[in-house]
């Protein structure tokens, strides 16, 4: 009889901890109704950004990109892009045929020391990197032009000037804000005095994403990055872009809304936790990118930990011993949260490894459960930020058939993210308007081949 007992305050005391540990992540549960004033709060800043006499307080900038032809799968022609913001930094060349395109890219890292020095060493490590891939591709004596992929939020006044805002995502390279980036890749370029190039167009990665999913698909009219850090462009009416001053006759012009920044004037602190002010307090952009600290891959991982780090103090997790990567800052990646999420129900076999990783071999199959609802509250309150993001980009461009193309590592990897953000457009969207969720094949690369084409006008006058 004691036996018992003591298996019965066991199962006791396991089922009072689970409560404690979903207590515990209910802030991470967002309402519908709590979801619906996001929206609210998003479109008023969408438009906002979008006014003339608002748009210098507002927090989502919503900057003209000077794009407004979409591809119509008649470009043609060789082209150079350059893709600088991810986790990687790329060149690629690009072929585009009729109905198919030839790409090859090479990755080419950027050492932590090029992220944080000058950048004038970032533009000259770009430029060597371009102009030995040049070689290898034995292009290195012919004049190309070239589509710069620059995820960063820049204000442009033209297809080819971007002045830098601000760094986001661990970039923070001196003597670039304030200052016109494609000038910067230019000079890096003649300091060389090795290669020919004419720099055709700069874009965002959400604008390369837009039009390299346009090239096949003509209701693609959002993009949206869903991977290190989190962004969406989207179609907008010529006459809504105030900024837009002259008047060439065409009706549309994609946006870059730099949705990240939503929150930086405190409009999302009702939904915010005790950890997303604590990835922020320790990031180096703070106070900056509020949004994107809540759904980016840069900082889900340490949301996590964060969380865990907390259950384990309050003695609920690991029966009460943690790790010494456990309670280091960044040490729990993003990519554990789709491998953890990715274990078939009842099964931890991902779980395992990661901890294991994290030095916390002795969980128990109960802590296994725990990790994995943390991740899920987590990863699932990231999915519906988005779909806020989306639904109200869709309710707002109301037309009625939209394919958002999609990139990033978050969206691509986790195994629940597309799902999870079908279902809650599907609620939060007005009826009437349907949408598809397209993951883009290579967005950024071949989007700025894409620009580059449709600027340099090159098809024309290759296929005249
Ligand atoms: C940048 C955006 C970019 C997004 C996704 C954000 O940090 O500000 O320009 O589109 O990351 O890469
Ligand atoms: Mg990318």
């Amino acid at each position: 009889a004691r036996g018992s007992v003591e298996v019965e305050g066991v199962v006791h005391m396991r089922r009072s901890r689970r409560l404690k540990i979903r207590e515990e992540c209910r802030v991470f549960h967002m309402s519908d109704t709590q979801i619906k004033e996001v929206m609210s709060r998003l479109h008023n800043e969408l438009v906002r950004g979008l006014g003339k006499n608002t748009h210098s307080k507002a927090s989502v900038k919503c900057w003209l990109t000077y794009i407004q032809d979409l591809p119509n799968g008649k470009e043609r022609g060789k082209f150079l892009a350059l893709d600088l913001g991810g986790t990687n930094f790329r060149v690629l060349i690009i072929n585009l045929g009729d109905n198919h395109f030839d790409m090859q890219s090479k990755i080419y890292a950027v050492p932590n020391h090029i992220m944080t020095g000058t950048g004038v060493a970032l533009f000259d490590h770009i430029a060597e990197c371009l102009a030995n891939f040049m070689k290898e591709h034995e292009v290195y004596d012919e004049r190309l032009a070239l589509g710069f992929t620059f995820s960063f939020p820049l204000k442009q006044t033209g297809l080819t000037k971007g002045i830098l805002q601000r760094w986001t995502k661990g970039f923070s390279c001196s003597g670039v804000v304030n200052e016109d980036v494609v000038q910067a890749l230019k000079d890096a370029i003649s300091r060389r005095g090795d290669i020919q190039i004419d720099v055709c167009g700069i874009l965002n990665d959400t604008t390369g994403t837009l039009m390299s999913c346009a090239w096949k698909n003509h209701n693609c009219k959002i993009g949206l990055i869903a991977g290190t850090g989190s962004n969406a462009c989207y179609v907008e009416k010529t006459e809504n872009c105030e900024l837009f001053e002259e008047n060439n006759g065409k009706l549309q012009m994609l946006i870059n809304t730099e949705w990240g920044a939503f929150g930086d004037d405190g409009s999302l602190d009702f939904i915010r936790t005790e950890f997303d002010r604590e990835v922020d307090t320790h990031s180096i952009n703070r106070g900056k990118q509020i949004f994107e600290k809540m759904i980016a891959g840069m900082y889900l991982g340490e949301i996590v930990r964060l969380a865990l780090e907390k259950l384990t103090r309050m003695d609920l997790l690991f029966d009460g011993r943690g790790s010494d990567l456990l309670f280091k800052r960044n040490s729990f990646y993003t990519k554990y949260v789709s491998e953890i999420e990715s274990d078939l129900p009842g099964e931890f076999t991902s779980c395992r490894d990661v901890l294991e990783e994290l030095g916390l071999a002795h969980a128990t199959e109960a802590d296994m459960a725990a990790v994995r609802y943390v991740c899920e509250c987590v990863s699932r309150r990231a999915a519906h930020l988005v779909s806020a993001g989306i639904a109200t980009l869709l309710n707002k461009m109301n037309d009625p058939v939209v394919t958002v193309g999609i990139d990033g590592s978050v969206y691509r990897f986790h195994p629940h993210f597309h799902t999870l953000m079908c279902e809650k457009i599907e609620y939060l969207v007005r009826p009437g308007i349907t949408f598809d969720l397209m993951l883009s094949e290579d967005g950024s690369g071949r989007g700025a081949a894409l620009v580059a084409a449709v600027a340099c006008h090159q098809s024309q006058q290759q296929g005249a």
